[in-house]
């Protein structure tokens, strides 16, 4: 268990990574393996959690997203390269606040962002569109129609930026 929650960028890897019951490319061990489609790597099936630990493999992560950083990029970048990927397409696509990458926290769904937007006193389709990332925004015509959709074709993954608290949401639609 000391492994699964240590990572800087993913909140709880147990709960929100994907896991294979394919062995360990690498130990053989069947317990704990990430899904290695979710690397987009050919040479990747299935690893554990300790060899991921071991560096036995990492993530690519592509130009633009290691460009994101200005300051100390190298160190950065190494922690997001052996921090296991999130299970959607553009996995790749992890956000930045403050210089750095935030911390994925998970999936959610509508009554998450009421929950939150309760205790936050706000409306929660508000609270909703003041956390959608740029280009997730630059292409709702409708927020009421996206609202609508999560937890149907819409899938919501909530960031959060360990320095100032900021959550930033990126949907993907299916
Ligand atoms: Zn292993
Ligand atoms: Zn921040």
């Amino acid at each position: 268990m000391e492994i699964i929650n240590k990572y800087k960028y993913f909140y709880n890897v147990k709960k929100e990574a994907a896991f294979t019951e394919n062995k360990c490319q690498f130990c053989g061990s069947k317990e704990d393996c990430l899904e290695g489609i979710y690397f987009n790597q050919d040479n990747i099936d299935s690893v554990c959690l300790r060899c991921f630990a071991e560096k036995k493999a990492g993530v690519d992560i592509p130009d633009y997203i290691q460009k994101r950083i200005k300051y100390d990029p190298n160190k950065k970048i190494q922690e997001l390269k052996y921090t296991p990927p999130i299970p959607w397409v553009q996995y790749n696509d992890w956000q930045v606040c403050c210089d750095d990458y935030m911390k994925y926290i998970g999936e959610w769904e509508q009554e998450e962002f009421i929950k939150v937007s309760e205790n936050e006193s706000k409306n929660e389709i508000e609270f909703f569109r003041e956390m959608l990332n740029g280009d997730t925004l630059k292409k709702v015509d409708d927020i009421n129609v996206l609202w609508e959709d999560l937890g149907y074709d819409t899938v919501a993954y909530v960031f959060k930026c360990s320095i100032c608290g900021k959550r930033t949401v990126v949907c993907q639609s299916y």
